[in-house]
């Protein structure tokens, strides 16, 4: 379990991580914790970082800093990108280098649970600007990319429902009526979309879901003025144009799509786009 959760960092051995922290002698006055100007921690939190960080070193997600989950200069500049209009349905935040893509696997492939309210304020930024041209912004009913069954099974979570719901919180704070309904479904699994180029992609999930049940019939009913349609990162948006199609053929109206990073296809940038 362990080596499947971290075995995708690079190598940083124990006795080195050690000595690296050793050598730079920045310790936090309070607790000795390394780099205290980038402290994200509390200090009580800090007395066991170094500890656990010996059993299971951490990294940047981004820029791989030893140390943290997601170091602050990486934060603030996941933070700063700015949300634009992907397509003339999809809102989300700009991710040119990558950066948010870098977070999203953090969390989702990492298994860093602590990096998604930053995911969730990224998105929740991307759907109030699809709700921005209505005046009085309407009861939203917010609708994630449904979890395939082998995503759950490796997760133990739904990872964007978990977004999706933070997101809704936050939306909910600034005013805006906001609730998480998971009315679809897949009728199909279809493959992982990594790896795989822009036809590939809308092949792979053309058809596969369905807006159905209880939270369907809710999710079309009138106690909602605008569907919103969710995922983490859009690529080809593939994924995001499938889940609008489940959701006008079931019923529903008013209906927009957000993403919390919008990142360029493979190719564009090394690695692999996680959806
Ligand atoms: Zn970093």
């Amino acid at each position: 379990m362990v080596a499947r959760r971290f075995g995708h960092l690079p190598g940083v051995s124990r006795l080195s991580y050690l000595l690296h922290t050793l050598a730079r002698e920045q310790f936090c006055t309070g607790f000795g914790y390394v780099w205290p100007a980038k402290c994200q921690m509390s200090h009580a939190g800090n007395v066991w970082g170094p500890l656990l960080d010996l059993v299971m070193p951490r990294q940047c997600a981004v820029c791989a800093l030893p140390g943290f989950v997601l170091c602050g200069d990486c934060r603030m500049a996941v933070q700063a990108q700015p949300v634009v209009a992907v397509s003339a349905t999809v809102c989300a935040v700009s991710d040119p280098l990558g950066l948010g893509r870098a977070v999203v696997r953090g969390y989702k492939v990492g298994g860093h649970r602590s990096l998604a309210p930053l995911i969730a304020d990224s998105l929740a930024r991307a759907v109030r600007q699809s709700l921005e041209s209505r005046r009085w912004p309407p009861r939203v009913a917010i609708v994630a990319v449904p979890q395939r069954r082998r995503a759950q099974a490796t997760r133990g979570f739904d990872s964007t429902a978990v977004i999706a719901r933070k997101a809704a919180r936050l939306l909910t704070q600034d005013g805006i009526a906001c609730v998480v309904v998971q009315g679809v479904g897949y009728v199909r699994q279809p493959d992982d979309q990594r790896g795989l180029g822009v036809t590939e992609r809308h092949l792979n999930v053309v058809g596969s879901m369905k807006l159905s049940g209880k939270a369907g019939r809710r999710v079309c009913g009138e106690e909602f003025g605008m569907v919103v349609a969710v995922d983490d990162v859009v690529t080809t948006g593939a994924t995001l144009a499938e889940l609008t199609r489940s959701l006008v053929a079931g019923g529903a109206s008013c209906v927009g799509a957000a993403a919390a990073f919008s990142t360029p296809r493979r190719g564009h940038l090394s690695g692999k786009s996680p959806g």
